[in-house]
């Protein structure tokens, strides 16, 4: 069985298989341990196989975003 990304044009083949995760959202960057599911080799997309690893992922850009969050306030509290 074979899945294809949505994301790239030319029809890349997604890869099962469980992976380090690398996410980044507002400029904040994190490592989410062994993510499980389809993912693309080209553009890091991925069709997750199980709720856990899509909420750890979730998980992991919802504190991003805090953390970015507080990071702005405190450049707006030296303004
Ligand atoms: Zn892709």
């Amino acid at each position: 069985m074979s899945k294809f990304c949505l994301q790239c044009d030319d029809g890349t083949k997604l890869k099962l298989q469980t992976k380090d995760v690398t996410v980044e959202a507002r400029g904040e960057s994190c490592v989410v341990p062994k993510v499980t599911g389809w993912h693309c080799p080209v553009c890091g997309d991925i069709e997750y196989t199980d709720n856990d690893s899509a909420d750890r992922v979730w998980k992991a850009i919802e504190a991003m975003g805090e953390k970015a969050k507080a990071r702005d306030a405190a450049l707006l509290a030296y303004a």
